[in-house]
């Protein structure tokens, strides 16, 4: 199951009468003037981190982006998890978190990844061609009237 969300973070100024809070990154005291408030947790603002690049969440505005344990900025959650696109196939939208087959600049379905004449199942090192923008199979790609790209 995956867990995915969208979150913003707050910069909170520490009351002084309140006592300190645990870092949710670091398990230390919180004493700075400031802290962060993100996932319903406390932050020193050295210790909210991209997993991916290493900046800081705190400053880079006001989003992060979890998924499973990772705790990722903007650019990060979108270069690993972004939507993907429509598939050239069917013309949905691939949701991000689906596993795609790419075959140029195409996306496809896992399920839609077949050959659209015969239907043929492609498996891991089958060949496929493309044709007018059609995936075929090496049989119907050969037995069309296959101009070679
Ligand atoms: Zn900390
Ligand atoms: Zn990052
Ligand atoms: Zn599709
Ligand atoms: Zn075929």
């Amino acid at each position: 199951m995956v867990l995915e969300k969208e979150e913003s973070v707050s910069l909170v100024p520490l009351q002084s009468r309140e006592k300190p809070r645990g870092c949710a990154g670091c398990n230390r005291r919180i004493r700075d003037r400031f802290m962060l408030q993100a996932l319903d947790r406390f932050w020193h603002e050295d210790c909210l981190k991209c997993a991916c690049c290493d900046c800081r969440l705190g400053r880079m505005g006001s989003t992060l982006y979890t998924r499973a344990n990772l705790i990722l900025c903007r650019r990060d959650y979108l270069r690993l998890f972004g939507v993907t696109g429509t598939c050239a196939a069917c013309s949905k939208v691939i949701p991000a978190f689906e596993m795609v087959m790419r075959a140029r600049d195409n996306v496809y379905h896992v399920d839609c990844f077949a050959c659209q004449r015969c239907g043929l199942r492609f498996c891991v090192g089958d060949r496929f061609f493309l044709k007018n923008n059609m995936i075929l199979c090496q049989t119907d790609y050969e037995g069309g009237s296959g101009e070679r790209q």
